[in-house]
């Protein structure tokens, strides 16, 4: 037995990982052992920029092309759940990830989701840091977008609180690599242009504020 690869933490590695159990559990579920969950309450400042963003260029296409492609993505699931009816072999991890979008498609519309996930880019581009690495950001990609559907498993009543509580299950890590790939490729070269027109947009405010400072400075 060794000790836990991730630094600082001294605990011994479960079985042949190369991590103790929980960095194991948190790089299974979080796509990075020390990824921490995408909140809701996290991204909402996002999804409050993504709407004003919205708001403010109602009438450009880009909503209504990325409404439409999610919408596409929600035919191309409903279209492999009929395929897998009349007896076409899936995957369990690809039959999976359509029920997913199948799922969101049924308890979401198309901005919220489309809102959501560009919130993402925006939450990436203003704190690079939050996010361990690539498959820590895509993890929380699908997160996000599972999280637009209920997919508790079942429920508990826990004594102590006297309150119902859910149990989420997660995805299988090769279900959120497919996930993955399908939002990526719906939204991520959208989610990357919204992302860079914000950061230019937050350089020339602190560009003006430098300059009306220098200026107040001058007046002295
Ligand atoms: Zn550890």
């Amino acid at each position: 037995m060794g000790i836990c690869k991730v630094p600082g933490c001294s605990l011994v590695t479960n079985g042949y990982s190369t991590y103790c159990g929980t960095h194991k559990r948190c790089n299974r579920r979080q796509g990075h052992p020390q990824q921490k969950s995408v909140t809701l309450y996290t991204l909402r400042p996002y999804m409050e920029r993504v709407t004003a963003r919205i708001e403010k260029n109602p009438s450009n296409p880009t909503w209504s092309i990325l409404c439409d492609r999610w919408d596409a993505l929600i035919a191309s699931a409903q279209a492999a759940d009929a395929e897998y009816q009349s007896g076409v072999a899936f995957s369990r991890n690809e039959r999976e990830a359509w029920s997913n979008i199948e799922k969101v498609g049924n308890s979401a519309n198309a901005i919220q989701v489309v809102t959501a996930m560009l919130a993402m880019y925006l939450m990436r581009n203003d704190c690079p840091h939050q996010f361990k690495s690539e498959e820590g950001f895509d993890r929380q990609l699908v997160r996000r977008l599972r999280a637009l559907a209920p997919h508790y498993s079942g429920e508990y009543y826990d004594l102590h609180t006297g309150k119902t509580k859910r149990v989420y299950r997660d995805t299988r890590p090769r279900t959120a690599v497919i996930l993955t790939k399908l939002i990526k490729d719906t939204f991520g070269a959208a989610g990357l242009v919204v992302a860079r027109l914000e950061q230019q947009e937050i350089n020339k405010r602190q560009n003006d504020q430098k300059a009306l400072q220098e200026a107040l400075h001058a007046l002295a």
